[in-house]
């Protein structure tokens, strides 16, 4: 069964667009799925960019890991030789990483939620906390009408979503 293409989640389209450029994603699709590794020359014949951009590409990649080179001395010439692959796994960690940040703000956000009761009068001039609301005596620091408790139970269903 053919391999399940990265690029068909829109989520690793938008990662890599935002990682390596918009071009990133052809120079990958080019390198994707095959057995040879690629010089940054034949990566250019293959996606019709420039060498230049081919490098800037593929250092940004690498930079992350996604991209890695092989590096080989030409005994006759002296020169150097790198050749590239493209760690698909390598992605897809990324994406969980991120992935994972982001809940992990939104847990924090949740427990600050729960953690403090807030007030607020009938207006809905301003949400405040416990003390700020006992200060003012339960009367809206904005138009003086008594304060209520929040119900803040529809916040955190909705922060849990
Ligand atoms: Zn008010």
């Amino acid at each position: 069964m053919a391999r399940k293409d990265i690029f068909s989640q829109s989520i690793a389209k938008e990662f890599i667009i935002n990682t390596g450029g918009e071009d990133a994603i052809p120079l990958i699709k080019a390198c994707q799925n095959q057995k040879k590794k690629f010089t940054d020359e034949e990566i250019s014949k293959k996606t019709k960019l420039k060498i230049t951009e081919v490098r800037a590409i593929l250092n940004r990649l690498h930079y992350r890991g996604i991209a890695c080179y092989d590096k080989k001395k030409n005994n006759k010439t002296g020169w150097y030789s790198y050749t590239w692959e493209i760690k698909e796994k390598r992605i897809a960690e990324l994406i969980l990483e991120e992935q994972s940040e982001e809940i992990k703000k939104l847990e924090k956000k949740l427990e600050f939620e729960k953690d403090y009761v807030f007030f607020t009068c009938k207006k809905l001039c301003d949400n405040v906390p416990f003390e700020i609301a006992s200060e003012y005596q339960f009367k809206c620091p904005k138009c003086g009408k008594a304060m209520e408790i929040v119900d803040n139970k529809k916040r955190i269903k909705e922060l849990k979503k």
